[in-house]
């Protein structure tokens, strides 16, 4: 050994030696011409970015368009033309949807173990010939504006698949693996998005709809699901709904438009199927809020070129008649029920015979302990010992409960209408969330008739029971969640905040 060392030596001494030369060469470059050329060269993007800015904020498409921030989150006002209103959005909400796209794509690629051409591809040829010409100028508004404000180099085709983030991966996808009978594909579920219910007539305090819907999600997506839009479009109803940066729809979903309509709904656990020639789901679910002033049109609206995509049960209600409604929208079949004395509540489960046979095979009604079933169970508990008195403060209060109806007990865990699925080591095998998913209820809404016609709801952002998620401590405790590092946020609970159509930033 010894001797293999001192042979070594010269070779060593002369390596030193040439990493001093070396090194030192490094130090004098570093110390005169680079730093100053590197200098020159930031100021001179930094003047490029200042200019393009400024030319971006003098777009005349801009004219009435508005953002601020309360509560923990954006408010933004878009109107008039479709592409006017994309520009809007894509501008002002520039660097959120930078940052939501790099989390959500991430997540999409993760779980699908497809790249990101794959997405883009699927929106160009699959998606984008079937939506409209209004909402396709509304995407590509989004990408100038993002553009102009940033010098982004997303295109319209990662726009489209970002705003399909619902529906490709979950949906078509495993439709897709199916089909080309993929070996190895992912264990890939329809999401389990929410707890929610509207309530009509004798249920109610003052008799009117009461409409109330938190917002299950990863909780790496759910911390930035924290737009609300006010809409005043060209054609259509105003719109009030809360949202994802840089997506068209809701997405959740919770809004209400100015003819009356109010929408809420829970997707439908297990659901399996995809229409490759239907239209996208986040493109009728915004037009059906856009121009449904009816139950009967929204139901019109979501059926016309159903392609089976984020298959959810719609919580509907019509101010102007007191009646509400549910629409159970599978792909094979649906069912509308609807009523001006009731409730109608939803955590993720179908309820029509046939469409639990040919939507959602696999998903066992029976199996009390699953988290859309024991939801079930304390939705029905709750709201019957509530009966007659359901207002928007009780609503509330009701989307942060904690009783957990298998253990009898207060929890935070998959089976609370409040989710805390972090805080269970049983997950979610229903939408292939492992033990200790990061993932929950991220935030809530709700609103009532009243509200509704001053288009008015109340939302708070995090855990509708005002529980803070912290990231670094989680990802300590769960490694095995280490990839979602970059994107994972701490996620603190906000205030109740009431947001209003044409409301402006308090002075
Ligand atoms: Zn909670």
């Amino acid at each position: 050994m010894r001797e293999a060392g001192a042979m070594n030596d010269p070779m060593r001494r002369a390596a030193a030696i040439l990493l001093l030369v070396l090194g030192g060469a490094a130090l004098w470059w570093a110390g005169s011409g680079a730093p100053a050329s590197a200098s020159a060269n930031d100021a001179m993007v930094a003047r490029i970015a200042a200019a393009r800015e400024r030319a971006a904020a003098n777009d005349p498409r801009l004219k009435g368009a508005s953002r601020f921030e309360e509560g923990g989150w954006i408010y933004v006002h878009l109107e008039g033309e479709p592409g006017a209103m994309g520009y809007q959005h894509g501008y002002l909400l520039a660097p959120e949807i930078e940052d939501g796209f790099a989390a959500v794509s991430a997540g999409m690629m993760h779980s699908t173990r497809r790249d990101w051409e794959f997405f883009r591809k699927a929106a160009h040829e699959m998606l984008w010939p079937k939506i409209d010409a209004e909402y396709q100028q509304e995407l590509q508004g989004i990408v100038e504006g993002l553009r102009a404000r940033t010098g982004s180099n997303l295109d319209v085709d990662d726009i489209v698949a970002f705003n399909a983030f619902e529906e490709l991966p979950d949906y078509y996808v495993p439709w897709l693996n199916k089909r080309q009978m993929a070996a190895n594909a992912p264990n890939l579920k329809s999401p389990g998005n929410c707890s929610a219910f509207v309530a009509a007539g004798s249920w109610t305090k003052d008799g009117q709809i009461v409409m109330a819907h938190n917002n299950w999600t990863s909780y790496r997506n759910g911390e930035r699901w924290r737009i609300v839009f006010d809409i005043a479009p060209k054609n259509g109803y105003r719109m009030l709904m809360d949202g994802f940066p840089g997506v068209i729809a809701s997405d959740d979903d919770f809004g209400i438009n100015s003819d009356g309509l109010m929408v809420t709904e829970t997707t439908i656990t297990q659901f399996e199927g995809w229409d490759p020639n239907g239209k996208a789901e986040f493109v009728r679910a915004r037009k059906a809020l856009q121009y449904a002033g009816s139950i009967d049109e929204y139901t019109k609206i979501m059926l016309d070129g159903n392609n089976g995509g984020y298959a959810n049960d719609w919580l509907l209600g019509d101010r102007k008649t007191g009646e509400i409604a549910q629409l159970e929208l599978g792909l094979k079949a649906y069912k509308l029920w609807r009523t001006k004395d009731g409730v109608l509540s939803g955590s993720n489960w179908a309820r029509d015979p046939k469409v639990l046979k040919v939507d959602a095979p696999e998903f066992d009604p029976g199996n009390k302990e699953s988290s859309p079933n024991a939801r079930r169970a304390r939705w029905d508990e709750l709201l019957k010992e509530n009966k007659g008195k359901i207002d928007v403060a009780l609503a509330q209060k009701m989307l942060g409960d904690h009783t957990d109806s298998i253990e009898k007990k207060e929890d935070t865990n998959e089976r609370t209408l409040c989710g805390h699925v972090d805080g269970s080591a049983r997950g979610v095998k229903e939408w292939a969330w492992q033990a200790y998913y990061p993932g929950g209820a991220v935030q809530g809404k709700a609103t009532d008739a009243t509200m509704a016609k001053d288009m008015r709801f109340m939302a708070r952002m995090g855990h509708p029971c005002g529980g803070d998620f912290l990231a670094k401590p989680f990802l300590a405790a769960h490694p095995e969640f280490a990839w979602e590092e970059p994107y994972l946020r701490d996620m603190k609970a906000g205030p109740w905040t009431e947001f209003r159509s044409g409301q402006s930033p308090k002075e």
